[in-house]
């Protein structure tokens, strides 16, 4: 089903498991960037991608997330766009934000495993990182034939490691597509629809409007 099927049974060699970041990129600025990427492809794909506007955050967002912890033959992302037309750029582009939706709906029970930060290096989805300033995390891993799916999704693995308190809580809104992982609201004010909540919601949220609160129980 995959354009260009990851080859996760290709075990990523040493050097492709653990990556030393250069001077003045640390760990923080690089989960920052990969989550900032993530939620960039979920709300810009609500309402449907061109090609042109997939490839600019393959070149911007996903490049900037990425551009220290490319995996294998360092070789840069082949556009998963290539060889499709406009309603197969269409369906990957649906298909892949339905995907990576469900699948953070899901993540507080599915990725809270154990060993799960192992396996997704094996995957060759994350690298293990390090900065100059000694502390250690998680990068998604790029590597040349990945799909759309993966790529977007090492994002959001890679920033679950450091923060997966954050993952309990997803909110996502029908009405302006944004997406909202952790307490901080990303929703625009000039959207007035309140965003749906998926997964555990939290008891009580201080400063949030009544209507929010009382979601669910009419
Ligand atoms: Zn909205």
């Amino acid at each position: 089903m995959a354009h260009h099927p990851t080859k996760s049974f290709e075990k990523p060699t040493v050097e492709d498991r653990f990556r030393v970041l250069p001077p003045g990129v640390s760990v923080d600025d690089l989960l920052d960037l990969s989550r900032a990427a993530g939620l960039a492809f979920l709300a810009g794909t609500a309402f449907g991608w061109s090609r042109v506007q997939l490839r600019h955050w393959l070149i911007l967002d996903y490049e900037a997330a990425t551009a220290w912890t490319r995996v294998g033959d360092r070789r840069s992302p082949i556009d998963p766009t290539l060889d499709l037309d406009d309603v197969q750029v269409d369906m990957l582009i649906d298909r892949s934000r339905r995907r990576v939706m469900n699948m953070l709906d899901h993540a507080r029970e599915m990725w809270r495993v154990p060993a799960f930060a192992r396996d997704m290096i094996d995957g060759r989805l994350i690298v293990a990182i390090y900065d100059r300033d000694g502390i250690e995390g998680y990068a998604p891993a790029a590597h040349a034939e990945m799909g759309l799916v993966h790529r977007v999704m090492s994002l959001f693995v890679a920033d679950y490691l450091a923060r997966p308190s954050d993952y309990d809580r997803i909110a996502s809104c029908d009405a302006c597509g944004e997406v909202a992982i952790g307490t901080r609201n990303n929703h625009p004010s000039w959207c007035a629809e309140p965003p749906k909540e998926s997964g555990i919601v939290e008891r009580s949220r201080v400063g949030r409007p009544l209507r929010q609160t009382l979601r669910g129980i009419g």
